[in-house]
Parts: structure tokens; C-alpha cells; sequence
């Protein structure tokens, strides 16, 4: 019933240079996304409700397949119009909020690129009822059932890398060092390790590089779109996207679509522990990435989230990641959080 909570993907978000918003025509298509269907989009700029453009059906399926649209009754069938109706509007509305952009309920420049930009959409789902959420001040997001790996206090999740899925102009060792970063960061946090494994076939967290239909009903996309994806607990699948330009390091990879494979992996691993997309722009499970752009470190939201499902690794200090949240700029909006803050300060300051 719900198959698409079952997984989640990850995808990039590609800046646009605020001097591309106004002027619909300089807006060049390919430096957003080689993706063909959504580089199609940037024709829809600046429609609304009543909007009836050839083609149109294509953006009402991109939000159907992220969890945005449901088949409307002026839709024919199963087939979308290219009608911008009242359910499409609702639907660009949900989008804007659940991204974090101006809400419109058009298409604007700013909605337009961020759709363009490539992107996982299912488990946006989880963050499409934002009801209460500014009233919880709360954003993180659980799949459906908050499904959570095992129950005991302290574990121990194995994981492992296929033999025949892996990459070749990275080294493998580079490759595993960057998970390692990865799965160390959120084992700070919560009472949970993470332990590699030889054994590819029993290993609790089975990571690989795929290509195209790779046999669990989501199939890659080719260069930048979706980048990956992670099934929920207690799935443990951690997909990777052979198709993109992945890099450990920017300096010596110079394409301009590398991708960061440890802030993806980063952000998996999320998905992999049990969090859905968040709508913090600055949390590591935002769905969306810059290219060239190392986002590696947990926020406050991620690290909430994570811990309301496993609690907090005995270890772990709120005090040193407040100050790295505010040392990088990161805004914090959760009342809670500013409470912690001020007692710790009240704390130093006596
Ligand atoms: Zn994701
Ligand atoms: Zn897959």
C-alpha cells in the first residue's frame, strides 16, 4: 500500500545564479540538468492555474512520481492532462513549502529550477503533510511506521561493499575511507556501530554502484538526476548511481557535475538508520545537493531525528554540535534547541 515508502532516493540540487531568475530566456536548460524530460521544464516558467501547455503532463508526472499528485478527475484516466488544474496547484504548493521556496503555487523560475534540479521525490512524501510541523518545530521525517533497526540499547550493524558493483578511477580504499567518515558520524551520535564487513551476502547494509534498471523496481537515470538511494530499516540496500561522476576529492576530479560520494553517503546512511527527507535546507537529509559540494556534517534536525529513534550515544555532546551548527552558519529554529543553547551558555557564563 505504501511501496513507495519502502525506499528513498537522493538526488542534487544545482544553484541557479540569482541573475538567471528573471529573464526566462537565459536560463540555459543543460547547465541545470542533462536530464532531457526535466530540462523540458524550463518551458513551463511563470505558469498557473488554468496554464494549458503541451507537455505540461510530463511535470504533473515528475510530481506524481515524487509523492506531490494524485491522478485528478480532469485528468483522462491514468494519463495527466497538460492542464494546470486546482490539484496540480495544491501539489506546486505542497512542493514549495516541502523545499523550502517561495510558495507561489505557480510555476516560477525558482520552483522551476529546483524541480529541474535532479532529485528523489518518493519519500517527499513523508514530508508533504507539513500540518503541524512549524507548531513541533520539527522537521526531520520518518518513514512510514518509523521503522528503526532492532531494539536493543547498543548494536552493532555490519556493512559491506559488492564485489561487483563497485567503481574503478576511485580507489577502493578511497571509497570505503569515505563511507567510513560516513557511517562514523552518525555512530557519534546515536548508541550504534557500524563495522565493515567481508561477507557481502550476510552484511546488514549491502552498498553497491548500479546502473539503469538494476532489479528493485527503481532504476537509475543516467548522469545527475537521482544520484542514489536507501531502503529503510531493516532493508539495508544503499544504491549508488554508477552514471554519476562520483569524487573523494574535488581537487582532482574536475568535472563540473562530480558529486561529493561522501556526503551522499552520508545522507544514505540517514535512510539506511530509518530518517526520510527533512525540509531543513541546511540538514544533511535535505534531499538535494549541490555539485561540487561537501555537505558532510549532521545538524541539529538530523541529529534529533536519529536520536528520537535510537537515543543519544553517551558520548555525544549537544554543546559541540551547537557550536559547529552556529560556527557554520546554520540557523536554528527548533525553540528546544535555543533553550539547550541557552542553558549551556548560562552554564559557561556561571
Ligand atoms: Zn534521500
Ligand atoms: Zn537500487
Amino acid at each position: 500500500m505504501f511501496q513507495f515508502f519502502s525506499y528513498t532516493t537522493f538526488s542534487l540540487y544545482l544553484t541557479l545564479l540569482p541573475h538567471l531568475f528573471p529573464a526566462k530566456t537565459t536560463l540555459i536548460a543543460s547547465d541545470l540538468s542533462p536530464n532531457a524530460t526535466w530540462n523540458n521544464f524550463v518551458n513551463f516558467i511563470d505558469a498557473g492555474n488554468g496554464a494549458n501547455f503541451s507537455g505540461m503532463s510530463e511535470v504533473k508526472k515528475y510530481f506524481h512520481k515524487f509523492g506531490y499528485l494524485q491522478i485528478s478527475e480532469s485528468d483522462v484516466g491514468d494519463i495527466f492532462t497538460d492542464l494546470f488544474d486546482d490539484s496540480f496547484e495544491s501539489a506546486v504548493v505542497n512542493y514549495q513549502r516541502c523545499l523550502g521556496l517561495t510558495v507561489t503555487g505557480k510555476l516560477d523560475a525558482g520552483t522551476v529550477t529546483q524541480i529541474m534540479s535532479p532529485r528523489c521525490g518518493v519519500s517527499d512524501a513523508m514530508i508533504t503533510n507539513l500540518t503541524d510541523l512549524l507548531h513541533v518545530a520539527k522537521n526531520y521525517a520518518y518513514f512510514y511506521g518509523e521503522p528503526r533497526w532492532g531494539r536493543s540499547a547498543h548494536m552493532t550493524l555490519t556493512y559491506a561493499f559488492s564485489g561487483d558493483h563497485m567503481i574503478d578511477y576511485i580507489n577502493s580504499s578511497d571509497v570505503r575511507d569515505a563511507f567510513h567518515r560516513s557511517f562514523s558520524r552518525w555512530s557519534a551520535v546515536i548508541p550504534v556501530n557500524f563495522t565493515e564487513a567481508d561477507d557481502y551476502s550476510s552484511s546488514d547494509i549491502k552498498i553497491g554502484f548500479y546502473s539503469g534498471d538494476h532489479g528493485d523496481t527503481v532504476p537509475f537515470d543516467g548522469v545527475l538526476g537521482v544520484l542514489a538511494h536507501a531502503f529503510s530499516p531493516e532493508n539495508g540496500r544503499l544504491h549508488l548511481d554508477e552514471a554519476e561522476t562520483w569524487a573523494v576529492d574535488f581537487r582532482s576530479s574536475k568535472s563540473k557535475v562530480a558529486i561529493d560520494l561522501e556526503s551522499v553517503a552520508t545522507h544514505e546512511i540517514g535512510h539506511i538508520l530509518g530518517l526520510a527527507h527533512s525540509s531543513v535546507k541546511g540538514a544533511i537529509m535535505y534531499p538535494s545537493l549541490s555539485p561540487r559540494t561537501k555537505k558532510v556534517d549532521l545538524k541539529i534536525d538530523d541529529v534529533e531525528g536519529v536520536q528520537a529513534l535510537y537515543g543519544s550515544n553517551p558520548n555525544f555532546q549537544y554543546s559541540s554540535m551547537i557550536e559547529s551548527n552556529i560556527s557554520s552558519g546554520w540557523i536554528i529554529i527548533n525553540p528546544l534547541n535555543w533553550l539547550t543553547y541557552l542553558v549551556i551558555v548560562s552554564g559557561v557564563l556561571l
